[in-house]
């Protein structure tokens, strides 16, 4: 493989996708805010950098995995950010769930070197990332878009091109909305359950073979029912992306309440100290509220 390709951000979903870029073969070097999460990649193959500046000088295609839009921005535009080491005719692929504001400013940021972005969040979570698995949801040229299909093949199985520059991340914050609000509803309605005299499995049965079922419904009940809240997809981060979909449709005229009352619940899990653990952790106060109710 000729492409010298950088991922920025080693985190749950970055460190997967980078082992899968390995696999299939690419020169990789990697940056993450924390260095020592790159040992393992180290030993796999991959070059380290001190800074995101150096990861993306002399890579072709240089991919951004990270938290929000703070962290985003600090990793490509902060001090001896990306955006410094950038060359002539690089691709940028900012996959982190973040704003469509700040895509399209990023996208500017971009131009300014000669370069171009597409935006490329991903559905799909841990096990996805580690099984090269994910879907990339991409705004941006259809040109640019095909020069990296075979870097975004090495960590997917399927790439949906939605439009020009920005449109990943909306349809991204739309996916997330739908999802958010259907693990703080099966909160609710599992504590319901537990309180009600039902059979807890008999319940949760029901619900996944009938009409409300889904791969989430699936995944989220097992582990609440389990209080296995080992990290797939990271509470606070759930709490972020109905934030940025409720200003996102604000925009477009459309008030998202079912958002800002999920989002009550994700927050009101933070307080309890919950930020860092998986999202299905959000139905731990509401257990105990029940408690302290009774
Ligand atoms: P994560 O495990 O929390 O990793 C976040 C990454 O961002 C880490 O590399 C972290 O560096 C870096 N970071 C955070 N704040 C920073 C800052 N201020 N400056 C520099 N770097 C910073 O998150 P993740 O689960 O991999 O998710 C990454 C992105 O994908 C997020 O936008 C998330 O919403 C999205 N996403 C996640 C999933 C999922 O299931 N997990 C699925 C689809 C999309 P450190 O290691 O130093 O903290």
């Amino acid at each position: 493989m000729s492409e010298n390709v950088a991922i920025l951000g080693l985190g749950t979903m970055g460190a997967g996708m980078a082992v899968n870029l390995l696999k299939a073969g690419f020169s990789l070097t990697v940056y993450n805010r924390t260095a020592s999460k790159a040992q393992e990649l180290v030993s796999a193959g991959a070059r380290l950098t001190s800074t995101p500046a150096k990861a993306a000088d002399g890579a072709s295609i240089v991919i951004g995995m990270l938290a929000d839009d703070i962290a985003s921005r600090a990793v490509w535009t902060g001090k001896d950010g990306a955006i410094e080491g950038v060359g002539q005719g690089a691709i940028l692929i900012e996959s982190s769930t973040v704003s469509p504001a700040w895509i399209s400013e990023l996208a500017g940021y971009a131009a300014q070197r000669g370069a171009e972005l597409l935006d490329a969040p991903v559905t799909g979570s841990r096990m996805q990332a580690q099984a090269g698995q994910l879907s990339f949801l991409v705004g941006g040229n259809d040109s640019t878009l095909q020069a990296v299909t075979p870097v975004l093949r090495a960590m997917s199985k399927d790439i949906f091109h939605l439009g020009p520059i920005g449109s990943g991340a909306k349809m991204k914050l739309i996916n997330n909305f739908l999802c958010g609000v259907q693990v703080a509803s099966l909160a609710e309605g599992l504590t319901w359950i537990e309180r009600s005299g039902l059979d807890r499995e008999m319940a949760l049965s029901i619900l996944k073979s009938g009409a409300p079922g889904s791969p989430l419904l699936g995944a989220i009940s097992s582990r609440m029912v389990n209080h296995d809240y080992a990290v797939n997809f990271l509470l606070k981060l759930m709490t972020k992306d109905l934030n940025y979909a409720q200003i996102e449709a604000a925009a477009c005229g459309v008030d998202l309440k079912t958002a800002e009352i999920s989002r009550s619940l994700f927050e009101a899990a933070i307080a309890k100290g919950y930020g860092d653990e998986d999202m299905a952790s959000v139905i731990e106060p509401l257990r105990a509220n029940q408690e302290e109710k009774r």
